[in-house]
């Protein structure tokens, strides 16, 4: 029988690129199944788009009369497009996105048949969605949920269904997904940024938070992938002897997009752009068959739901084209990870970029303001931001193959190092004229040429400042962005908040002017935040040692990293910024510690059948095949045999060897789930997966790719990475 491995390869040798017709201009097809702006004028009566606006921009409530109207407009805009359903589309703490569909349609009493979608449709509804992790909530509160509308992210059709963004929060108030607690983080730190910036213009009244993020993935052909019961089971192969080439010839690069991939490509941007999602660069990654897609940058939220959108689009076009789309944050040992850096800024309703210098020395007194702020908030709570991207996928990201590791610094350049360090000079109290006149001139008047050339990129940093926007790199590929921009615009809200607080003190207590206060509380900040800075190689011995003496956190894994979610100084922090009662931050650590849990025992059990399925009777095989010829050699030569099967006897001991230590393992492990499982404290459980279960899966692996490397290819039963990454 031809194993699955071989007929997978014979289909992938079959694949065409299909051909994707590029009619029209996308700027055309930019936003067509989304209900924006455009729609609205076109739609809506004067009113309801002025009270649609209003919530939009600042979450004002809309009155039912008014969402009637509304409803009605998206229907009927809905409906001449094509669609028949239509559903709330919210983000359980699952991680990914989910959604009800219920048809337009209904029936009259009568028997006659209409189009039913009003305002309490649009504006709430109550999925029956009592399967959702609520990390307790639900049990101890309300059995149910509801969704309610999110205004400030349009409505879009996918497919024949449109699409109704919304929050997703239990009758008691409580938030049971990613998007509430997010929209109360913007919403802080819009109020902590908006006070900060009228310093330097009074006509600031909104601070949005700008998010650009960069999609890795690995695209691998569908009966390859299929092929791998690890892959289909957990995202990632378990297993696999590294090829002969993999990543070091760095010739996949920025390479030519193979065709296939080129047309999956073009295929997806076509979708993307019809659903307003302003997709704009694409190529290779680093690892054989990885790739990346970024769009323009949008304000945090609705950046964060077409993100969301994007995967489940990519799944979809993927399959269509014969792929597998992995997010999977390590899906190969030995070559990169993906990861999904998070490009961060704040940007006013007068149209600048808080963290990007300008054309006088006030407009870069804001922007050090805004820069040295967010250096300072990075410092005090780089713990918490460090647990914001915590997953069992991430922990095997993080620290290796050119990924951050899991300490977290931030690197600023030389340049700007050196403004910093001058800065750091500035007198306290007031300042003579002399001093603010070199201040201007010589510090603060130099950096938009600085900034020019800031090119010194480092790509292990796990934060940096890359001219006029942050990137936080450590996020991983299947991570919803919500939780560390929930967490990153939290902890800048309240910076940027006592920061106002100290200059307002020193202006009103010590008669200082604006300038000097803020002079004053900036170089206190540079002098209390120097620990997090560094520019150097993220994943060195001296760095970690340097790290430990600098008290930087070092939580090399989920279980560990998540503890800091529940201090007292977080909770605190959450409920001063009002993003998160203790009650849901207490849920979404129990959550996240679940899913850290589900995800290593599934891994644990696919090892056993791994192993037990696949491995050793592919290694017992190929050993009675050596003993077959052994026994045969010796039936024509006799004792004199040896000569010719001393090499086919050492293979039979070597694979005897790995078979015997890789059933201990299973069945050892197998025996650490047991004990594990019968843990009821959660966060004990997840320790006894993370120290006791997961050691094991490397020595399972260790054992397997040895045997796949002493295997006659013939018989190895799963699809190898040579097979798998280089088919295209
Ligand atoms: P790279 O990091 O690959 O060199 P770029 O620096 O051009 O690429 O941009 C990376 C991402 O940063 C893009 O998604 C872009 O939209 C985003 N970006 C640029 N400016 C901002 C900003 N002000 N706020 C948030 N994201 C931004
Ligand atoms: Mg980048």
């Amino acid at each position: 029988m031809i194993s699955s491995r071989f007929a997978a390869i014979a289909q992938s040798q079959t694949r065409n690129s299909i051909a994707i017709e590029e009619k029209g201009r996308r700027s055309e097809l930019f936003g067509i199944n989304v209900f924006n702006e455009s729609k609205m004028l076109q739609y809506l009566t004067k009113d309801a788009l002025e009270s649609l606006k209003s919530a939009m921009v600042s979450g004002s409530k809309i009155d039912r009369k008014i969402a009637d109207q509304v409803a009605e407009a998206i229907k009927g805009w809905a409906i001449t497009m094509g669609a028949t359903h239509y559903t709330h589309w919210f983000q359980p703490l699952t991680g990914s996105t989910a959604e009800k569909h219920d048809a337009f349609f209904d029936l009259l009493p009568n028997g006659t048949a209409l189009e039913k979608f009003g305002g309490g449709q649009l504006v709430q509804q109550e999925p029956d969605a009592s399967s959702f992790p609520s990390g307790g909530i639900r049990n101890t509160f309300e059995a149910r949920g509801y969704t309610a509308w999110d205004p400030s992210s349009p409505a879009f059709i996918y497919g024949t269904t449109l699409c109704i963004p919304t929050i997703f929060v239990s009758y008691t108030g409580e938030a049971l997904d990613n998007k509430a607690p997010l929209l109360r983080a913007l919403s802080a730190v819009d109020d902590a940024a908006t006070a900060v910036a009228k310093y330097f213009d009074k006509n600031v009244s909104k601070v949005n938070a700008t998010l650009g993020w960069e999609q890795e993935y690995f695209l691998i052909d569908k009966a390859l992938a299929h092929s791998r019961p690890d892959i289909m089971m957990t995202g990632r192969t378990l297993v696999g002897e590294t090829p002969a080439k993999g990543q070091q010839l760095d010739d996949h690069y920025f390479g030519v997009i193979p065709s296939r991939v080129l047309s999956f490509m073009s295929d997806l941007e076509k979708e993307c752009t019809k659903l307003g999602i302003p997709v704009k660069t694409r190529h290779n990654e680093v690892a054989p068959n990885q790739f990346e897609l970024a769009p323009v940058f949008e304000e945090a939220n609705l950046a964060i739901d077409h993100n969301l959108l994007l995967m489940d689009v990519m799944d979809k076009i993927a399959d269509k084209h014969h792929f597998m789309v992995l997010f999977h944050e390590k899906p190969f040992a030995g070559i990169n990870g993906s990861g999904k850096h998070n490009n961060w800024s704040l940007a006013t309703d007068t149209g600048v970029n808080l963290l990007s210098p300008g054309s006088t020395p006030m407009k870069n007194l804001q922007f050090l303001t805004f820069f040295i702020n967010t250096i300072k908030a990075v410092d005090t709570y780089e713990e918490l931001l460090r647990s914001s991207i915590a997953s069992a996928g991430n922990d095997y990201r993080l620290g290796a193959n050119e990924a951050p590791p899991a300490i977290f610094s931030i690197f600023v350049g030389t340049q700007l190092s050196s403004v910093l360090d001058e800065l750091e000079g500035v007198s306290k109290g007031k300042l003579s004229p002399e001093e603010k006149t070199e201040l201007k001139l010589n510090v603060v008047g130099k950096i938009p040429e600085i900034l020019m050339d800031n090119t010194d990129r480092n790509r292990t940093s796990p934060f940096a400042f890359t001219g006029n926007k942050f990137e936080m790199r450590g996020v991983g590929a299947k991570t919803n962005c919500a939780k560390p921009m929930t967490i990153l615009n939290t902890i800048v809200a309240k910076q940027l908040k006592d920061f106002k607080k100290e200059v307002d003190a020193l202006i009103d207590k010590k008669s200082l002017k604006k300038d000097e206060a803020i002079f004053n509380v900036l170089r206190e900040y540079i002098k209390t935040s120097k620990r997090i800075r560094f520019d150097g190689d993220g994943y060195s011995a001296e760095w970690e040692s340097e790290a430990k003496r600098r008290k930087l956190s070092n939580n090399r894994n989920t279980p560990e990293a998540l503890n800091v979610l529940t201090s007292k100084e977080s909770l605190a922090l959450f409920q001063s910024m009002k993003v998160m009662s203790d009650i849901e931050v207490r849920a979404r650590q129990e959550v996240d510690l679940e899913n850290y849990i589900l995800h290593t025992q599934i891994e644990g059990r696919v090892y056993n059948e791994l192993v037990y399925g696949y491995i050793m009777p592919a290694g017992i095989a190929y050993q009675n095949t050596l003993i077959k010829n052994v026994s045969g050699l010796k039936e024509i030569y006799g004792a004199a045999h040896k000569k010719f099967s001393e090499g086919q006897l050492t293979m039979i001991e070597e694979i005897a060897e790995h078979i015997v230590s890789i059933k201990k393992m299973v069945d050892a492990m197998a025996d650490a789930r047991k004990k594990a499982n019968a843990l009821k404290d959660t966060k004990k459980k997840a320790e006894a997966y993370c120290t006791n279960v997961k050691p094991y899966f490397s020595e399972i692996r260790l054992h397997s790719d040895k045997l796949e490397k002493l295997m006659d290819n013939q018989l190895w039963p799963l699809t190898k990475y040579r097979e798998l990454l280089f088919i295209k």
